[in-house]
């Protein structure tokens, strides 16, 4: 709720690293896909698809609602790096791009990141 996101913003000022801030630092582990300067695509841990990897800023950018303008160009970088992961694993058919967003938008991880998924049919509307 609400909670989570104070806490992931009071994490941030501070310092404390999120799970993915942790990923970036190489302190723990995952099944990268892509590293560049700015960002890293990784297999997402509890997959909702055949294929489910996620694309993050290494700057810890808590969510979507914090970016501004200053921010934009690497915005549009992790939707360019997204597709051409997801060209990279073969989803030539298609996938799914969603960023969850605050507390009704679902969003647990307080470091922005794109969810990308393919491999099935997807359905809409969402859950
Ligand atoms: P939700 O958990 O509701 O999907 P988010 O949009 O914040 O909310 O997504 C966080 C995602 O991060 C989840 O899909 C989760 O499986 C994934 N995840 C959490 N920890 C790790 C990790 N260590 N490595 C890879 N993916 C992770």
């Amino acid at each position: 709720g609400s909670d989570e996101v104070s806490k992931a913003q009071n994490a941030v000022q501070s310092g404390t690293p999120t799970i993915f801030s942790k990923i970036v630092d190489k302190s723990i582990p995952a099944d990268i896909l892509h590293e560049d300067e700015e960002c890293l695509a990784f297999y997402d841990v509890n997959p909702q698809a055949p294929v489910h990897f996620l694309v993050i800023p290494k700057c810890p950018i808590p969510m979507l609602s914090s970016a501004t303008k200053n921010e934009q160009v690497l915005l549009g970088h992790l939707l360019l790096v997204a597709k051409i992961t997801a060209e990279k694993l073969g989803l030539y058919e298609g996938y799914r791009i969603v960023i969850n967003n605050g507390p009704d938008g679902a969003q647990s991880v307080y470091h922005l990141h794109i969810h990308v998924m393919g491999g099935r049919q997807m359905d809409w509307p969402p859950g």
